[in-house]
């Protein structure tokens, strides 16, 4: 019996069984090794039944008397008397009568279950049950809990695996030998024989610290060759020249926060290196990030070459393109925009004059991505809102150069240090921290449904006061099924009643994209007070003169969303203000209490990683397939220590042939998280 013999090779293994366990992904006894507990329960303390107290117990007693009675339709209770020589007690199972046939034997039995005081008395409920004189598995150890799939029992899976012991106390060490002494790691075959049989917890805890080391390890290693990978590539030398810069900066109509500075200048030198770069602009929402990208492709424009800009939404392409027109103009620069909506001979002539060169800075969606557009000559690859895309896209877009572009990805999720090292492992990273300046924090205010009134009232006087207002709503229709509020019937609501005085847009998804832009001009331009909306306006939407978000069924949101959401206002000198609505005047959860107390993208995104990890947060595709078992991402200390040891051991590079199944995993994650 080896890794890869088949699961139904193992004794116990019916067709059923199989059946269930390969639906499991479990195939292969390796695979079913690697099926770790998710949690362990410690029954090992055998005790008197003199001695015992409630809780998790195991005993090591005879059956003195055992009965089944029916209690009603489909409830049977099997209760017995158990004995050692300090005392009796009494233990039941719920449909399980054939305990009655096991029990009866006379022999001494190991039983671990909870003592609990049920149905006037302290009894021992459930317990499993296992003949002293066999080893046993169920009983009397600390137990592995594992992951109930497609109907498959833990107590099943113990079975198994108590079958392929031997296996396991042999199974080689996957991890260079000397990382694993510099480490003071425990072994393969001890990490995992302990995640199965463990003697002690804190076995299982040196355990878990050695399989999660290695799963980091395999992952960091993965991007410490992808930057070794792409620094040997050739992309295009964009000579710094001082006075395209400042003459860009001296056109501005504010000044540039140090931050700002500090990232273009950061850029900058990159793109005087012959291998592209690769970085993320990571700011806070308001921060800046549009100005520092047309910086930069004023430099490279200067340089005879052209740049790319993707966004995730037509909106915001449309509202990039008006920012960087303005931007850039003064230059003499050509600025195109390509969405779904430039049609037929529109269509067709930007596309030649992105193929000719006669655009310098393009513009777009998804439409970017198309195979027939062609550039001249592209030095510079914008995407903003990174988090929006997936590895493919970034991928497809940096593939229209006879040299490997130079790559800015910009996001306004903050992303916790230890996944910027992990998932983003071999991109550099700036970081605007920063706000322009005059800017007040936003306040924001959780608010019960049932004191709307006062709250309309605030949002008039701002209204009044020649300021302008989102409302956000999730659904774009009603839903018979529940009380969650619609834009539709919000924006008639408002309208017809409350704000019949102001004049209100409705934008959602389902729109026609030239209805969608002619409703966000008309935001844009002041010609409207509030606009109704969905999350389509959640990322980058960029107008300064509304000071009130307010969000209707805020308990629905995610924690980054509401952040993003909350980032739409703030954005000039005014004071702003966020209101969530919850939707009952029930007590508001966790994430709304965050919200409240903090304006901190930073620290939000930490908290938001607590809560819902980072599948979650940054997109399943991606970091679902990291597949990590054991390892999370939130242990930043292991990281570190994975960090060092990855970027030691990739400095030799005959290294990785040695490991066979460490280089497989290291592909693995290298094709996962690549750029290029
Ligand atoms: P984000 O980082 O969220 O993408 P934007 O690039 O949309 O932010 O910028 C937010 C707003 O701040 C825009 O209206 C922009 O013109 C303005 N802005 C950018 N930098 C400065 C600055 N240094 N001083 C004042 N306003 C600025
Ligand atoms: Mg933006």
């Amino acid at each position: 019996m080896n890794l890869l013999t088949p699961i139904d090779k193992i004794k116990g293994v019916g067709s059923k069984i199989n059946e269930q366990l390969s639906s499991a992904g479990i195939k292969t006894v390796g695979d079913l090794i690697s099926f770790y507990p998710r949690a362990h329960e410690d029954f090992s303390r055998v005790v008197d039944i003199a001695d015992i107290r409630p809780g998790k117990a195991t005993i090591k007693a005879k059956c003195e008397s055992i009965s089944t009675r029916p209690v009603r339709r489909g409830l049977r209770i099997t209760t017995a008397t158990l004995a050692d020589k300090t005392g009796k007690l009494q233990a039941v199972w719920f449909n399980q009568p054939y305990r009655e046939k096991q029990l009866k034997t006379g022999e001494e039995f190991y039983f671990s279950g909870e003592f609990e005081f049920n149905y006037n008395r302290y009894q021992l409920s459930g317990p499993s049950a296992e003949l002293v004189s066999d080893m046993p598995i169920q009983t009397d150890r600390i137990l592995p809990i594992y992951r109930s799939v497609k109907g498959l029992k833990t107590t099943l899976i113990r079975k198994l695996l108590s079958e392929l012991r031997p296996l396991i106390s042999i199974l080689p060490e996957t991890l260079p030998p000397d990382i694993v002494k510099r480490e003071n790691l425990v072994s393969r075959s001890q990490a995992i024989m302990a995640m199965h049989f463990p003697d002690s917890m804190a076995d299982i805890e040196k355990a878990r610290e050695r399989l999660a080391f290695e799963e980091l390890f395999q992952l960091l290693l993965a991007s410490q060759l992808n930057r070794q990978e792409n620094a040997k590539l050739i992309g295009w030398s964009i000579p710094f020249e001082q006075s395209v810069v400042a003459d860009f900066v001296s056109k501005l109509s504010f000044k540039l926060t140090s931050a700002q500075r500090v990232a273009a200048w950061e850029i900058i030198q990159d793109l005087e290196q012959k291998t592209p770069m690769n970085r993320l602009l990571q700011g806070d929402v308001g921060s800046g990030k549009t100005v520092v990208a047309g910086l930069v492709a004023c430099q490279v424009t200067s340089a005879g070459l052209q740049t790319a800009i993707m966004a995730p939404t037509e909106i915001l392409a449309t509202q990039h393109a008006e920012t960087l027109c303005k931007l850039l103009q003064p230059f003499g620069i050509k600025v195109g925009l390509l969405t779904g909506s430039v049609k037929g001979l529109a269509r067709k002539m930007l596309y030649e004059q992105i193929e000719k060169g006669t655009v310098d800075v393009v513009i777009g969606t998804h439409a970017l991505l198309q195979p027939t557009v062609k550039f001249h000559k592209l030095g510079f690859v914008v995407i903003d809102e990174q988090h929006r895309f997936g590895v493919k896209q970034r991928q497809l877009l940096l593939e229209k150069s006879q040299f490997m572009p130079h790559m800015l990805a910009m996001t306004a999720t903050p992303i916790p240090r230890s996944l910027a090292l992990t998932v983003y492992g071999e991109l550099d990273i700036s970081i605007l921290n920063e706000l322009p300046a005059g800017r007040k924090p936003i306040l924001t205010k959780i608010w019960s449904p049932n004191s709307r009134a006062q709250l309309y009232e605030k949002i008039d006087t701002e209204i009044d006061a020649g300021r302008q207002v989102y409302v956000i709503c999730s659904l774009i229709e009603d839903n018979p099924d529940n009380e969650i509020k619609s834009v539709q019937s919000e924006f008639v609501k408002l309208q017809n009643s409350i704000f019949k005085h102001r004049r209100i847009g409705l934008l959602h998804g389902k729109m026609k994209p030239d209805e969608k832009d002619d409703v966000m001009q008309r935001f844009a331009s002041h010609q409207l007070d509030i606009l109704v909306s969905t999350t389509v306006v959640e990322v980058g939407v960029d107008v300064p003169n509304s000071t009130v978000m307010l969000i209707e069924n805020a308990d629905r949101f995610g924690l980054s969303q509401l952040h993003q959401l909350r980032g739409r206002v703030g954005r000039s000198i005014h004071q702003s203000y966020c209101y969530l609505v919850n939707s009952t005047s029930a007590k508001p959860t966790k994430r709304l209490l965050e919200i409240e107390k903090s304006n901190d993208g930073f620290y939000l995104a930490e908290v938001d990683l607590k809560l819902r990890g980072p599948g979650e947060i940054y997109g399943r595709a991606q970091h679902g397939a990291l597949n990590l078992q054991i390892a999370t991402l939130a242990d930043t200390k292991l990281i570190s220590r994975a960090q060092s040891q990855a970027k030691l051991f990739a400095l030799v590079s005959k290294n990785l042939i040695q490991y066979k199944q460490l280089a497989a995993a290291v592909h693995y994650y290298q094709r996962l998280t690549t750029l290029n």
